[in-house]
C-alpha cells in the first residue's frame, strides 16, 4: 500500500469525508460500487474491491465458478460528491482476475479505443448534450397518463423551449443541479427548459473523451439527486411521448494533436474543416447503422428517430444517414460556432462509453481508410435520397452483428450477450398489442 494514499485518506477523513466509492460502469450505464471506509481507500486504490462478473447490467452469461473482477480505480476521477460530502467518487476500470481489462466493463472498452487514437496521433474530445425530462411523482400515480411537469401544467404554446417563465419557474431544481455541476468542475455554459413541457438540457465543456463519459455518469447521478431534493423524479427515457420532444444526447466529438490544435478546423480546408474531418465523418455515416444499436439502445429510441412529432412539428431528431453544414435535420453535423462535428442521432438512454468508443473507432477508420462522405445536404435532410437509419432496435443490432468493425472494438462475448440481450427486448415489445393497433385495425377487419 502506498504512503502517498495513506496520507490522501488522512487528509480527505480530515474534511469530514468517512466513505469512498469506485464504481464500475454497467452496459445500461448506470454505476455500481461496494462502499468502503475512508481509512480502507489505499487498499481501494490498490484493488481490493472484487465483483462477481454476472450480471453487468443483464449481460454476462452465468458460469458459477468463473474467477472474480477487480475494480482498480482511477485516481484521477476521485470527487467529493457535492450532494453528501461524506462520500468520495472514482471510475474504476474492471480486471479480470487483475491481469486484463474484463470485456464487459464499458470504460475499458474506452480506454481501448482512446489507446487506438494515440497509436495515430489524436486526442478524442466529446461533449454531450444531454435533455431529460422531469416531473411530478403524483404523475405515476395516474399509470400510463401525461407525466405533470415540475413547474406547471399549462401547455407553453408552440414550445416552452427558451421559455423564461419556464425556467424561472424550475430555477429551485435547476439551480441546485448546477451548483453541483460547478462543483464537480464541469465548467457549465448554460442550462434551459428545451422543447417538451417539462424537458431541459444543460451544456458544460468538453473533455477528453475518457473524462466526458466520467462526467455523463455523475450528471445522471446528480440530476436524480436533485429532482429527488426537489420532490420531483427525472427521467432519460428517448422519447416518453409521442407528441412531445425526444430527449437526444447529441456528442460533439473533434480530433487534437497531443499539443491540444485542433484537427477539424482548417483555413485552407473545404468549407473550413480539414481533410481529416470528412474522412471521420465518412466512417461515422459508414458505420452508423451498427452505431445505432448503441446509441440508441431501447425499443422506444426508434420512437425518437422519427421527422415528425404527433402534432406534425419537426423532431429535430434525424432519421437519415446524412451530413450537412449547420443543418440540424441530419445525423451528423458541422456546426458554425465550433470544431467538432455534432452526431444528432444520440439519444439520452445511451451509454456513454459504448458510444463514445464505437463513434471514435468508426470515424479512425474512416481516416485510416480515407473515405469521403459524399456530398454535404442543404435540404431538409428527412425527404433525401440517402440510406435511413435502422427503424427498429432489432435492425439496429443485426447492424451490429454483421459490420466488421464490431469484432475490432468488442470482445466475442460483448457481442453475443449485448445483441441477445437487446434482441430480447425488441421481442418482448414485439409481442405487445396496444390501444393504437386495436383502434386502427380492430373494428376495421
Ligand atoms: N430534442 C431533440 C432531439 O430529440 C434535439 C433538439 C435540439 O436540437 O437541441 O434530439
Ligand atoms: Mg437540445
Ligand atoms: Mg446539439
Amino acid at each position: 500500500l502506498s504512503a502517498e494514499h495513506a496520507e490522501l485518506a488522512r487528509d480527505l477523513a480530515a474534511r469530514g469525508v468517512k466513505y469512498a466509492m469506485a464504481g464500475w460502469i454497467d452496459v445500461l450505464g448506470r454505476p455500481k460500487s461496494k462502499v468502503v471506509p475512508i481509512g480502507h481507500l489505499p487498499n481501494l486504490l490498490a484493488g481490493s474491491e472484487r465483483y462477481t462478473p454476472r450480471g453487468m447490467g443483464g449481460i454476462g452469461h452465468m458460469n458459477p465458478i468463473e474467477e472474480e473482477v477487480v475494480g482498480i480505480p482511477d485516481p484521477e476521477t476521485l470527487q467529493v460528491l457535492p450532494w453528501d460530502r461524506r462520500v468520495v467518487w472514482m471510475a474504476a476500470d474492471m480486471s479480470f482476475g487483475g491481469r486484463e481489462p474484463y470485456a464487459l466493463c464499458p470504460r475499458s472498452i474506452l480506454r481501448r479505443q482512446v489507446e487506438a487514437a494515440a497509436e495515430m496521433g489524436y486526442v478524442c474530445q466529446l461533449g454531450v448534450e444531454p435533455e431529460f425530462y422531469v416531473f411530478r411523482p403524483e404523475s405515476l400515480e395516474r399509470g400510463a397518463g401525461r407525466l405533470i411537469p415540475m413547474a406547471r401544467s399549462e401547455e407553453i404554446k408552440p414550445s416552452p423551449a427558451y421559455d423564461v417563465e419556464a425556467s424561472l419557474d424550475s430555477l429551485p431544481f435547476l439551480d441546485l443541479m448546477c451548483s453541483y455541476l460547478e462543483e464537480l468542475g464541469f465548467g457549465v455554459f448554460s442550462f434551459d427548459a428545451e422543447g417538451g413541457e417539462g424537458q431541459y438540457e444543460f451544456d458544460f465543456a468538453h473533455a477528453p473523451v475518457l473524462r466526458s463519459a466520467d462526467r455523463i455518469t455523475l450528471f445522471r447521478l446528480a440530476v436524480r439527486q436533485a429532482a429527488k431534493e426537489c420532490g420531483l423524479v427525472a427521467t432519460f427515457m428517448p422519447k416518453p411521448y409521442a407528441d412531445l420532444w425526444g430527449s437526444g444526447a447529441h456528442f460533439n466529438m473533434s480530433l487534437e494533436d497531443p499539443s491540444g490544435r485542433n484537427l477539424f478546423r482548417s483555413e485552407d480546408g473545404r468549407n473550413g474543416w480539414s481533410k481529416e474531418t470528412y474522412q471521420f465523418v465518412a466512417g461515422v455515416l459508414h458505420h452508423a447503422p451498427a452505431l445505432t444499436a448503441l446509441a440508441n439502445p431501447t425499443t422506444n429510441s426508434y420512437r425518437r428517430l422519427v421527422e415528425r412529432l404527433a402534432d406534425g412539428e419537426i423532431s429535430w431528431a434525424p432519421t437519415k444517414i446524412s451530413y450537412g453544414y449547420n443543418n440540424r435535420s441530419c445525423m451528423v453535423r458541422l456546426p458554425a460556432n465550433r470544431p467538432a462535428i455534432e452526431n444528432r442521432a444520440v439519444d439520452s438512454a445511451a451509454n456513454t462509453y459504448l458510444t463514445a468508443a464505437y463513434m471514435l473507432a468508426a470515424g479512425l477508420d474512416g481516416i485510416r481508410r480515407g473515405m469521403d462522405p459524399g456530398e454535404a445536404r442543404d435540404d431538409l435532410s428527412y425527404l433525401a435520397d440517402v440510406d435511413r437509419l435502422p427503424a427498429t432496435l432489432l435492425d439496429a443490432v443485426t447492424a451490429f452483428e454483421n459490420d466488421p468493425l464490431t469484432s475490432e472494438v468488442f470482445h466475442e462475448h460483448f457481442v453475443r450477450d449485448y445483441a441477445e440481450m437487446k434482441r430480447g427486448e425488441w421481442e418482448r415489445a414485439n409481442l405487445e398489442v396496444g390501444d393504437g393497433e386495436r383502434a386502427t385495425y380492430l373494428l376495421n377487419l
